[in-house]
């Protein structure tokens, strides 16, 4: 049997107990989504086109909940090509995604998570369009809210934190299955713990999470420590031509590059990473060309550069020191906009 946190002296349970970590999100506001969840027989989840950790792994923590309260649950993501990337498929809850052909069209309730922008939601947005209620759980800055109640802590580090607090205050049971998918947002979205998000609330939920008894080493590896060998290949051939030009670090992957060595644009996540490191960037740059032709465009900061407003200008979102958008231009005139909108914000 795992150990049950909410027999903890520090970790009270049920509805509404639970202590709110300096969350600026209004008690009423919480109270309205209990409401609503709980007049809905059926609850449509649905997260970011091309789900990171994050808005999956908080997606089907919350679906595993709303499940064990006996809700009809269904949850899915709007992207053209409806498929779970490789680096995600040892969350737990899969059985529970549809595709976004076989989700409501007109739900009565839906809860969107981790999504910055109505554009996010994709093909999903149709449905959101129509629903009765839409829930917006997310911690993006430079999200204005799009739901007819939204939930969103721009100081949270995770979106897994916001469907955290919504297991406690629906008074749901914190088990393994969810913790992993909670766990898998929280761990990468703070880059391991890594940035300044990572506040002491970050390592108390961490420290819930790992007390059902989820292996920490386990999920690495998952996460990070494995790819095909053309990743390697690929890798190399983006390394090759990274450009330091001043403060600015960037490269790109093109679908050729990818297409020779049969490497799934989802295995691209952790280029960005490599790129990064460089001293003497302050600013780092990959665009991964997707099975579509489109450039998803990942962005990093190190210091007071706001990438967030960068991207935003260009139609996409994030974070102060880590955002991205598409671009349906080439490469260089993709970089052209970038530099563009660079100078406007250093
Ligand atoms: P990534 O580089 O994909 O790890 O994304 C970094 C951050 O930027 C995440 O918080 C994403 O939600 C956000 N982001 C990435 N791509 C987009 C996009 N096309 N539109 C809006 N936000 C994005
Ligand atoms: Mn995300
Ligand atoms: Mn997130």
């Amino acid at each position: 049997m795992t150990p049950d946190v909410r027999d903890r002296a520090d970790s009270p349970a049920g509805a509404g107990r639970r202590p709110a970590d300096g969350c600026p999100i209004p008690e009423p506001s919480w109270d309205r989504a209990l409401r609503l969840i709980g007049r809905s027989d059926e609850v449509a989840l649905a997260c970011h086109v091309t789900p990171d950790a994050d808005a999956l792994g908080s997606m089907l923590a919350v679906a595993f909940v709303l499940r064990s309260l006996g809700k009809r649950v269904v949850a899915s993501f709007g992207d053209r090509h409806f498929a779970v990337p490789r680096l995600l498929r040892f969350l737990p809850g899969q059985e529970m995604l549809v595709p976004p052909e076989e989700y409501p069209p007109a739900p009565e309730l839906m809860i969107v998570f981790d999504c910055s922008t109505f554009e996010r939601v994709g093909l999903l947005g149709a449905n959101a369009a129509s629903a009765r209620e839409v829930i917006v759980v997310d911690h993006h800055p430079s999200n204005s809210g799009f739901g007819t109640l939204d939930l969103i802590d721009a100081k949270a580090a995770a979106t897994a934190m916001l469907a955290e607090q919504l297991l406690y205050r629906l008074g749901g049971r914190l088990d393994r299955d969810i913790a992993i998918c909670l766990y898998a947002g929280l761990v990468t979205d703070t880059g391991s713990f890594r940035y300044s998000s990572t506040t002491p609330a970050v390592h108390q939920m961490a420290a819930r999470l790992v007390a059902t008894g989820l292996r920490t080493d386990e999920i690495a590896r998952e996460l990070w420590d494995r790819s095909p060998f053309g990743y390697l290949k690929v890798l190399a051939n983006a390394l090759e031509r990274v450009t330091l030009e001043g403060g600015l670090v960037w490269t790109y992957v093109s679908r050729v590059d990818r297409a020779a060595y049969g490497l799934p644009y989802s295995e691209l996540e952790g280029v960005i990473d490599i790129v990064r490191r460089t001293d003497e960037a302050e600013v780092a740059v990959v665009l991964k060309e997707d099975d579509y032709g489109d450039w998803q465009v990942s962005t990093r900061s190190k210091g007071t550069i706001d990438v967030a407003a960068v991207c935003t200008a260009l139609g996409g979102g994030g974070h102060h020191n880590a955002a991205g958008f598409t671009s349906y231009d080439t490469v260089e005139e993709t970089m052209a906009k970038f530099r563009r909108e660079l100078r406007k914000v250093s």
